[in-house]
């Protein structure tokens, strides 16, 4: 299997190497040169396994025997067991045909669990047998930070910084990464937005030099394999609710569209997805795109759902490449004029075409409260901000033929208890693993929204530098 640039200008790779280039030199985003199919009969077969089977067998092909498959099943089936839940993602019922995935029983009780904990141990395995060692920078609007943090943490081979914004992530989501005591974890709160932490990740990724010096790599929702291991959702559920037989809707709360280009890649490969709705909320430039055929910056506004207050979602470009045909050349014309511009259109054709899969819908602050409450007045289920969303904008747009509704529900109420308190006057409680979290002690530095400022940084802290002085590996 060989990965392909969606900016077309560098050439095409395997699976290790895109595991560890993260962003393609190109600026662009790596994907498969082609899908893997899976038909009716192997869909059927699939029907049962248990999580970690499903996964092994679902993103195997991915791999193009990049590693030797007794290792990755071994990796993949210890990445499962250590999740809180038997079932790894429970499949709750919430109304007539409607469901709840549950994908926040991992360490740091959001979705993004599920892909980083395999990604780090993927990292840690490829690293060790090339004797290499990387420095992994991620920006994060709140959950993808402490996921990636718990992914890495202690690891020989990695230094790993995670730049958030300052004040704008919640306070559970700042003390799950700040209270890492690990010497290989270096959290950076950036004086700007995620969209400025974003930036701050592109420009060091740009330069070339600075690059290969540190050996800078990935995991934040551009990196190939964290798509791959959420396409296992989308198996997971439609499996057991009737697929290949029957079609499946999933609602999606939405921001870097990571987890929706997913369920996208999960109906490429074979499995009978009818609609992708994804929800946003007042950072809405998804919404209007799949509204208009145009993505138009606008500035972002905190909300009560922080891990989708994002402007630009990276993971677009991936579904862009293949409404343009895979031609990398237009990808780039399109993604310069969109830097220039602040805007990218597409054809009225390109949309209608896309708009047979995909439905959105934005909710407001106070929606997002009413949303909660009304599910929890119906059915005692607590809902964080971002899965209430989901439900909510998978209810606006669900039609009758589309099969059962899957919501995907991203993060634990605990993790946004304000918002929850506010919406149902129940304040939802810590699972016993952070139990003590607020009595932990916090450690990160404050910089500037500065490129050179975070160049030095990384340049000063990461162990291959500093790691002597300090007497760790
Ligand atoms: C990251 C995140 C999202 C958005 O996921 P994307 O893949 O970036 O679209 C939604 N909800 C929660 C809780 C998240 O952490």
């Amino acid at each position: 299997m060989n990965y392909v640039s969606t900016r077309g200008a560098v050439p095409a790779l395997g699976f290790d190497d895109v595991l560890l280039e993260g962003l393609a030199r190109d600026g662009g985003l790596y994907v498969p040169a082609e899908w893997p199919q899976l038909d009716s009969a192997a869909l059927r077969a699939l029907a049962g396994l248990d999580y970690a089977e499903l996964a092994l067998r679902v993103t195997w092909p991915f791999l193009g025997g990049a590693i030797a498959e007794d290792d990755y099943a071994e990796l993949v089936r210890d990445t499962y067991a250590a999740f809180d839940h038997p079932e790894v993602a429970p499949l709750v019922a919430l109304g007539r045909d409607e469901w709840l995935l549950e994908l926040f029983h991992g360490p740091t009780l959001a979705f993004k669990d599920y892909p980083l904990q395999l990604v780090g141990r993927l990292f840690d395995h490829v690293l060790r047998r090339r004797g290499q060692r990387i420095t992994i920078v991620g920006a994060t609007s709140g959950d993808t930070g402490s996921a990636a943090i718990e992914a890495c943490r202690d690891r020989a081979a990695m230094d790993i910084f995670i730049l958030h914004p300052k004040d704008r992530i919640s306070e559970v989501q700042r003390r799950q990464m700040t209270t890492v005591r690990s010497a290989n974890v270096h959290n950076v709160a950036i004086e700007g937005t995620f969209d400025d932490c974003q930036d701050l990740v592109k420009g060091l990724f740009a330069d070339a030099a600075f690059r290969d010096e540190v050996g800078l790599s990935a995991v934040n929702s551009i990196n190939w394999a964290r798509v791959m291991a959420q396409t296992v959702f989308y198996f997971w559920a439609a499996l057991r609710l009737g697929a290949p037989d029957r079609p499946v809707a999933f609602a999606v709360p939405t921001g870097n569209f990571g987890n929706a280009y997913a369920g996208y890649v999960a109906r490429q490969m074979g499995l009978p997805v009818s609609r992708l709705i994804v929800g946003t909320n007042q950072n809405d430039i998804l919404t209007r795109f799949f509204e208009t055929a145009a993505m138009e910056i606008r500035a972002v506004e905190p909300s009560l759902s922080p891990s989708m207050d994002i402007q630009v979602s990276s993971n677009f470009e991936r579904l862009l490449f293949d409404m343009v045909g895979r031609d990398g050349a237009r990808v780039a014309a399109l993604m310069k004029a969109f830097r220039d511009s602040g805007r990218l259109a597409v054809s009225g054709e390109m949309l209608r075409q896309v708009r047979q899969l995909f439905a959105a819908h934005r909710l407001s602050d106070p929606e997002t409260l009413a949303a909660i409450k009304r599910v929890y007045d119906d059915t005692g289920q607590l809902l964080d901000p971002h899965s209430a969303i989901g439900v909510a904008a998978g209810r606006a747009c669900r039609r009758p033929e589309d099969g059962p509704l899957v919501a995907l529900a991203t993060a634990h109420p605990a993790k946004f208890p304000d918002a929850v308190e506010r919406a149902t006057g129940v304040r939802p409680a810590l699972p016993a693993r952070l139990a003590d979290l607020y009595a932990r002690e916090e450690r990160y530095a404050v910089l500037p929204n500065d490129l050179g400022a975070v160049r030095a940084h990384v340049r000063q802290h990461r162990r291959a530098t500093a790691g002597k002085k300090r007497g760790v590996a």
